[in-house]
């Protein structure tokens, strides 16, 4: 192997899955050997401080975390856990079977019905799934067959795109309103449902979809729309509603997808519609029908939905730390593209570069992810963080004084 490529183990002629699997393995021997980012850590602990071990440290160190999407840190929420356990000690440790059959239990029923009631929406409008994962590829593998057709924001989520196998695929390129007009008037009358999908936050660069011109668009050529705000909700919009609130769109926007591992701390993902396609997915999204689904932790989620509305000082103290970070990068001329959000990323451009930036954060105690392609394009390799409301002012002047002083050994202004 030559320096990390891929391509190197992808698609190999004649390789069996055996030994794409040992070519694979060489690769990531290759990769740990040779200095360059070594993909697996193992992380004790989810909160601003977590001890994290690779391969390339003796022994696992105390580092500040960037990497958690437990925004609000409500995964050491007191309440939360509380409710968790009273959950456990209820209902007991797991669900027992797929919701169709036997499976759907009276905490699921509440988490659904405050789930509702979060969106001012009816009783029957949500649905919860295993994962946000789940959640989307279910739901849209449910929904749409190949009469109809998906039109989706190219920078959407895996796991959307999961779920159009069944369906006809048109991409739009990311945030371009001139290219979703022109695929919505090429579908306009080819196909039985048309349904437009964006991400409320895009989770590689932290920017938000225009969204009230996509629903413009929609409404004009009589499309649906589809929000996977996986990373908005809880976080976002004055009542933490998410980008949707941002946009005052909660009443107009067909299907709502969100996540219940992120904000809200947990795992577990939900749909919110109108009470027809929730009832449809029950019988329809085949997650519901042939996979377990929520343990009686989930129990806990209950109590983050409520403290959203609760405690909106822990949404507050994200916002002040993500105006803090940001203008610290910015004061270092930094490349922090386009984010709206808690999701900042630096970008640098080539992937070795990045790779070591990455380790110099590691061992200065700041633990980062490295995102090189495939999980973005070759050119726009970055250093990816993210961050929490318990994240302190003396945490992050740490992590701005490591980025400091990395900057004065490697160009990190110059390689955009
Ligand atoms: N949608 C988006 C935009 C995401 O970033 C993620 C998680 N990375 C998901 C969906 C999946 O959520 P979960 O982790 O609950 O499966």
């Amino acid at each position: 192997f030559t320096k990390a490529s891929f391509k190197e183990f992808e698609n190999i002629p004649n390789h069996d899955m055996l030994q794409s699997a040992n070519a694979f393995k060489e690769f990531t021997d290759y990769m740990s050997e040779n200095d360059h980012m070594n993909f697996r850590f193992i992380t004790e602990g989810c909160g601003p401080i977590v001890q994290v071990k690779t391969s390339f440290m003796k022994n696992s160190r105390e580092c500040i975390s960037l990497v958690s999407n437990d925004y609000l840190n409500f995964t050491q929420h007191p309440k939360v856990k509380q409710a968790a356990i009273e959950g456990i000690m209820k209902y007991g440790t797991g669900a027992g079977a797929s919701p169709l059959i036997g499976g759907h239990h009276e905490y699921h029923v509440q988490l659904e019905d405050h789930l509702s009631h979060f969106f001012n929406k009816p009783k029957g409008s949500s649905i919860v799934f295993t994962t946000g994962y789940t959640a989307n590829s279910a739901t849209l593998q449910a929904l749409l067959k190949e009469e109809d057709c998906a039109i989706v924001d190219m920078e959407v989520h895996a796991s959307v795109y999961e779920g159009l196998n069944n369906t006809n695929t048109k991409r739009f390129p990311h945030n371009s309103m001139i290219h979703l007009e022109r695929a919505l008037v090429d579908a306009q009358n080819k196909f039985r449902t048309k349904l437009v999908i964006i991400d409320g936050v895009y989770s590689q660069n932290g920017d938000i979809a225009k969204m009230d011109e996509i629903y413009e668009l929609c409404e004009k050529y009589g499309a649906y729309l589809m929000v996977d705000d996986a990373h908005g909700i809880g976080v976002l919009g004055e009542n933490g509603r998410g980008c949707i609130e941002i946009f005052n769109l909660l009443d107009k926007v067909h299907i709502i997808s969100g996540t219940l591992s992120k904000a809200l701390g947990h795992i577990g993902g939900f749909i919110v519609s109108s009470p027809e396609i929730i009832n449809y997915l029950r019988y329809q999204a085949r997650q519901q029908v042939f996979s377990s689904t929520s343990s009686p932790a989930a129990n806990g989620l209950i109590k983050a939905i409520a403290l959203i509305d609760e405690e909106p000082h822990w949404r507050t103290k994200l916002a002040e730390n993500i105006t803090y970070f940001k203008n610290g990068l910015l004061a270092m001329n930094l490349n922090i593209g386009t984010t709206q959000s808690a999701i900042i990323p630096v970008k640098i451009g080539d992937p070795h570069k990045t790779a070591q930036v990455a380790r110099m954060l590691l061992e200065s105690g700041v633990y980062a992810n490295c995102i090189v392609y495939p999980g973005v394009s070759k050119k726009d390799a970055r250093i990816r963080t993210s961050l929490m409301a318990t994240h302190t002012k003396d945490h992050l002047d740490h992590v701005l004084n490591v980025f400091e002083h990395i900057a004065k050994k490697i160009d990190l202004t110059k390689t955009r």
